[in-house]
């Protein structure tokens, strides 16, 4: 079975984030055994995202949540600082602005969806208006909890304009967690990442677990689909979301546009002479 239908959360089932191992590993064993397939998916990637480009009439949205040092910049670099730069722009949501403040919370979002022809990678999203905004109860239920359908219908219009829409829980265990603070902690290259409400944050989990489990519940369908991965190994996390991509670009029907001139004319008028970059002689 691929990952793309092992992980994806079926529309309307109910989800239970403690009943899925964040330490899975699927059919491999280990990295070493499952580095040539990430290369594979990671090179398809590579290739479709050119005839995404090349065709132009699509775009693709892949969002990534998840809890603090679950690998959203891990899942960034690792994957698409393979394609093409100049197709690929990774937005960034952190706490809104003031101006952003003063609008509607997709205001924001919808800004920076992708253009046709282009990948885009939401590091946090909107969702965070039902997931940060909730556990800290930064506005009340009645409006959090209408939300849901408001995100439904955004993305139903963006799906409807030619982007496809996928959306990724990095899923791992508290202790695993834990263990990657310290490793911050521990390592002078990455001690700046490191504030104390992480650790705050990390007392909330039950409350966040909760929130992530009715955001996915309400929010995944068939047309932009929410998909859980096992994120306690590296590896396997990169793998999984890799496949999942690079299947979804498969089956886009994308492909080259025709040649916009006449080629035979173009051919003849330009190529024909026997020494083609002979200058030309007044
Ligand atoms: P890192 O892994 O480097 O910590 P990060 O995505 O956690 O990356 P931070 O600058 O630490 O980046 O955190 C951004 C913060 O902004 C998060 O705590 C997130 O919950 C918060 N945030 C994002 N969107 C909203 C929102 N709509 N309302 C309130 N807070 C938000
Ligand atoms: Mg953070």
């Amino acid at each position: 079975m691929r990952y793309r239908e092992e992980f994806i959360v079926k529309p309307g089932a109910k989800l239970h984030l403690d009943q899925i191992d964040p330490a899975y590993k699927g059919r491999h064993e280990s990295h070493d055994k499952a580095a040539p397939e990430i290369a594979a998916s990671l090179e398809q990637m590579d290739r479709l995202q050119n005839l995404l480009y090349a065709d132009g009439n699509q775009s693709l949205l892949v969002v990534l949540q998840a809890l603090d040092a679950a690998g959203k910049d891990g899942v960034i670099r690792h994957l698409f600082t393979g394609m093409n730069p100049q197709g690929v722009r990774v937005v960034g949501f952190k706490q809104p602005s003031a101006e952003e403040r003063a609008h509607d919370f997709l205001w924001r979002v919808h800004q920076n969806a992708p253009a046709r022809g282009e990948v885009v990678i939401y590091n946090r999203s909107h969702y965070e208006d039902v997931l940060v905004v909730r556990v800290h109860e930064l506005v009340p239920r009645k409006t959090w909890s209408r939300r849901y359908d408001l995100i439904n219908d955004f993305e139903r219009m963006l799906v409807a304009n030619g982007t496809r829409i996928l959306k990724f829980y990095l899923h791992i265990s508290p202790s695993e967690q834990l263990d990657r603070f310290k490793q911050r902690l521990d390592d002078p290259q990455r001690q700046w990442k490191i504030s104390e409400s992480d650790y705050d944050e990390r007392k909330l989990w039950p409350k966040y677990i909760e929130a992530y489990q009715d955001a996915i519940e309400h929010t995944s369908n068939d047309t932009a689909p929410w998909f859980v991965i096992p994120a306690n190994h590296k590896w396997f996390r990169n793998l999984a979301i890799a496949e999942i991509i690079s299947d979804t670009m498969d089956g886009m029907g994308l492909k080259l546009p025709s040649p916009r001139v006449d080629l035979a004319e173009i051919r003849k008028k330009y190529h024909a002479a026997a020494d083609e970059h002979a200058p030309t002689k007044r």
